[in-house]
């Protein structure tokens, strides 16, 4: 019997507003215990909530770019637990009219395993609610210690139709929606700092089957590679169960990472197990279309949209054009660069030219300096001049590039064929100068002359190789070639 996997994902987000949702204290990371907390986040009797309206406009930003319809009345519900990291005793959440309903995410699996290139989940809803402090219990062995620096963050939760079918697609639904929380501005989505975490519904069922199984879900899942772990895991342990005649018990579970197992936490806890009420210190929220109209305006164009243009307009390869639009600052450079140089009336090589420094020279160099791409101070038509120099074959693509690359970040005013005649850069396709290199190296090895012309043709690559020794790199491969090639017939 063979199975299919059905995941449905809870993704976490913190969002990057300066305060909490409720309060004025410090949302961000870190920072010593208990420092951004206020009677508010402590919980003391007779305090109130204040919503921020800035989670609002971020929630309705990320709702619009996934094609949801937004609530226009949207209502705050108490979700009741005890826990030494909850002061209040209860979490403020959505749960019975959210901010978002529907919308989708549609993925791109460059090898899918058997499976689906270009599957689109639908997002059930996204609600606002906050997240809750930490509790370390690795600090003493007497104590467990409270930081309530995060308790109160604003988090979004997303939460996913069950239509993921494979670990890859659970990764690359994690990426996408990364990039884009990245690009909208609306959280760091940093893994490690905890600012995206997701928890993993999953069951299987027989190939073919229209009904679901019953569900497990994994907690706290906070990394890409976690996820597959635990998925591969869980969907064995379930396969396990059901072919041994046995039933998924629906629970909840946690990942451990050194063994890479999963293990059970608790029965899956129901909805009436929280008591969800309406939250009576926060009235109702009721958005204008005025307010949904100025989000949407002021909605920069999405990642995929300029992914899109990258391969369409420019011929990019997906790799490069998916490198590209890893955040937004990078993609409107790269746009940029592309633009002007097709103002220039550029070929579709030069695009790649440009593609290749942006992804092998200037990001790396963006990330060690930590100088903004835009920031840099050589001019765009000195990054163009440099592509078409690579492109033309004028500057050898690898040691020379390479020297050039430096130079003219030191030089920024100068340009690149200038530093690059300065430096010796430029590959010489005269043939002058080319025949005597090539004579002077026949004239060396008359043996392997002797050798090439009874057929070993191979040896073109080693006297190519000397040439370019003697040439100090500056010999044009292509004539080069041409005329070994016409002195060894
Ligand atoms: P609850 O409110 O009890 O957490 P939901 O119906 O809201 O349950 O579902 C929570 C998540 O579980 C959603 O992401 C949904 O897609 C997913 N899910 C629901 N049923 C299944 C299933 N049979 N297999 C895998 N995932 C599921
Ligand atoms: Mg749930």
């Amino acid at each position: 019997m063979s199975y299919e996997t059905v995941i449905g994902l809870e993704t976490h987000i913190q969002l990057s507003t300066l305060s909490k949702a409720f309060c004025a204290d410090a949302a961000a990371f870190g920072g010593a215990p208990n420092t951004h907390t206020s009677i508010i986040s402590l919980a003391h009797p007779g305090t109130l909530p204040r919503l921020n309206k800035n989670a609002v406009e971020y929630a309705v930003k990320l709702g619009l770019a996934l094609g949801c319809d937004i609530n226009r009345y949207t209502t705050f519900d108490r979700k009741n637990y005890f826990y030494a990291d909850l002061p209040k005793g209860f979490q403020t959440t959505q749960d019975r009219a959210p901010v978002c309903i529907g919308g989708s995410i549609s993925l791109k699996i460059d090898k899918p395993v058997g499976g689906r290139t270009n599957p689109r989940i639908r997002i059930h809803h996204i609600h606002l609610e906050e997240d809750a402090g930490k509790s370390m219990h690795d600090q003493s062995p007497e104590h467990s210690y409270i930081d309530l620096n995060r308790a109160g963050v604003p988090l979004l939760e997303i939460v996913s139709e069950p239509d993921l079918r494979s670990p890859e697609e659970v990764a690359a639904y994690m990426e996408e929606m990364r990039r884009l929380v990245r690009w909208l501005g609306v959280s760091d989505g940093n893994m490690e700092e905890g600012s995206m975490r997701c928890d993993v519904n999953i069951s299987i069922r027989p190939q073919g089957s229209t009904t679901f199984g019953n569900r497990c879900e994994i907690k706290n899942v906070n990394s890409m590679r976690f996820a597959k772990r635990a998925i591969e895991y869980e969907v064995n342990r379930q396969i396990g169960i059901v072919e041994a005649g046995g039933t998924v018990e629906q629970e909840t579970r946690g990942f451990d990472v050194a063994s890479g197992t999963t293990y059970s936490l608790r029965e899956k806890e129901n909805a009436h197990d929280y008591r969800y009420f309406p939250e009576p210190d926060l009235p109702p929220v009721v958005l204008s279309e005025q307010f949904l109209a100025d989000i949407h305006a002021a909605m920069p164009p999405l990642p995929a949209e300029l992914e899109a243009r990258m391969m369409q307009t420019f011929a990019l390869p997906a790799y490069d054009a998916a490198q590209l639009t890893q955040d937004i600052v990078t993609a409107r450079f790269a746009l940029q660069l592309l633009e002007t140089a097709s103002v220039r009336n550029a070929g579709n090589n030069l695009n790649k030219q440009i593609a290749n420094l942006l992804i092998n020279k200037l990001l790396p160099w963006s990330v060690s300096t930590g100088v903004a791409l835009e920031a840099c101070p050589v001019p765009l038509d000195h990054w163009i001049a440099y592509a078409e120099l690579v492109e033309s074959g004028k500057l050898s693509a690898s040691s020379a590039a390479q020297r050039l690359f430096p130079a003219m970040l030191e030089a920024p005013e100068n340009a690149p064929e200038e530093l690059a005649t300065r430096l010796n850069l430029l590959q010489s396709a005269d043939n002058d100068f080319l025949e005597q290199l090539v004579d002077e190296v026949l004239a060396r090895f008359p043996d392997k002359v002797a050798e090439y012309r009874k057929g070993k043709k191979g040896l073109i690559g080693m006297f190519m190789g000397e040439v370019m020794k003697s040439s100090k790199g500056k010999a044009e491969p292509q004539a080069t070639t041409k005329l070994l090639q016409e002195k060894l017939s």
